[in-house]
């Protein structure tokens, strides 16, 4: 008997054994799982694997978690009484030894265990950056085929841990984000691996939730405020779905924390949206003009998770949630201000979660005796380049208009599953 099932959050119905990121139950709705434990427990396995709450049965590889700790110069600088951080990345020094620098990781990681468990042999993934260095990063280590389809516009600010991967990485040279979503797509009906699934795939944001079970477990009550940078919002409705369990189990406290979600201006669709209390995006919010102008290319998706119910638009009304845009100076700033004041670097997209942060103090929406949660999503990058080299990712390039024959010709020898 699996200890989850997974139920639509539009019409209730339960799906048992399935893999969720192919299900189209109600197309314009998320699954969400439901685990049949009410009550939030840790095992004694190491790393992420002792929360109960994770759609996976018996992972063989161990993972290690997200570094939870109260912070003192940021906390001091900003004015705060309770801040916590969430860091996720690489910083030994205070026990985070997340080598791909990056929240992302478990994602990837309860996602192949996910897939593994559902006999799906191969993924086809797509990414802004992160998600890619997670991904083959993992599927080195597992053992568990992927093909990583990233925007070319992404590559300068990639990496690998590895020199070559057994990992094929395509780069599409004619498109953004969304192009390379697309790209994914097409290769997953090309070679019969299914695309990951997004924000659709329940493991995915439980993945990312484990943010929220080591800060819960951590401070050992919910936050009265969730901070994050958000590009297609998966790790934050994550966050909320996560929350939701916490109040459930009813011992952690009866509010769901209230989530604080920045983008990076000009590019900021949800941001919108959401001050026009909108649940539609707008067309002239989506314009890929505006992405190179961005800082954080990994928060440059077209196709947030905004709309769909269950996503950010009802994670912000359950949560009485605020958005902030964020300019690229003060993103700088911010990461500069994290390094001061906490003593490591952070990528970009922290950065715009820091200033996220000081904006809502700034508009008394969090105040100084409030518990404040701050998912720094990625950091230690420089950190992790003093202890071991990093790689450029060398991809090989495809246009946004593959056809089925060059996805053939690129793929068929390493991955194709139906010969
Ligand atoms: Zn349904």
């Amino acid at each position: 008997m699996s200890h989850f099932s997974i139920q639509c959050r539009k019409c209730g119905t339960k799906l048992e054994g399935t893999y969720c990121a192919f299900c189209e139950h109600c197309k314009d709705a998320l699954r969400v799982t439901d685990y049949k434990d009410a009550r939030f427990t840790e095992s004694r396995a190491q790393g992420v694997w002792r929360f109960n709450w994770l759609p996976v049965h018996e992972p063989k590889i161990s993972q290690v978690g997200p570094l939870v700790y109260r912070s003192e110069g940021l906390a001091a600088d900003l004015g705060l009484d309770e801040l916590y951080i969430a860091f996720n990345g690489y910083w030994p020094e205070k026990g985070a030894l997340l080598e791909t620098c990056t929240f992302k990781e478990f994602e990837a990681a309860v996602v192949l265990q996910n897939a593994r468990e559902n006999n799906i042999e191969g993924l086809i993934v797509a990414s802004a950056g992160n998600t890619a260095r997670a991904f083959a990063h993992l599927s080195a280590v597992t053992g568990f085929p992927a093909v990583i389809v990233v925007p070319r516009m992404c590559l300068m600010e990639m990496w690998y841990l590895e020199r070559q991967f057994a990992v094929p990485t395509l780069a599409v040279h004619d498109g953004d984000y969304s192009d390379a979503i697309d790209v994914a797509k097409k290769i997953a009906l090309a070679t019969g691996y299914p695309f990951e699934g997004g924000v659709k795939n329940i493991a995915k944001r439980d993945g990312l939730g484990i943010v929220m079970l080591e800060a819960v477990s951590k401070i050992g009550k919910l936050p009265d405020h969730y901070i994050q940078a958000v590009g297609s919002g998966t790790g934050a409705v994550g966050a909320w779905e996560m929350a939701e369990r916490f109040v459930k189990d009813g011992r952690y406290g009866s509010r769901l924390p209230m989530l604080h979600l920045g983008q990076n201006l000009p590019f900021a669709p949800m941001l919108h949206a959401w001050d026009k209390g909108s649940r539609a995006l707008f067309p002239e919010d989506l314009d890929p003009e505006l992405i190179p102008r961005i800082t954080t290319r990994v928060l440059s998706t077209r196709y947030p998770a905004y709309s769909v119910l269950g996503g950010v638009y009802d994670a912000l009304t359950a949560t009485q949630g605020r958005m902030y845009g964020i300019e690229n100076g003060a993103v700088y700033s911010s990461m500069e201000r994290f390094l001061r004041t906490e003593g490591i670097d952070i990528v970009p997209a922290s950065g715009v979660a820091v200033a996220t942060l000081a904006q809502a103090m700034a508009a008394g929406s969090v105040r100084r005796s409030d518990t404040v949660l701050l998912n720094i999503t990625g950091g230690g990058e420089a950190r992790l380049r003093q202890d071991r080299k990093t790689y450029a990712v060398v991809p090989k390039f495809v246009s946004k208009n593959i056809t089925e024959k060059e996805i053939e010709d690129l793929l068929c020898h390493d991955l194709k599953k139906n010969s």
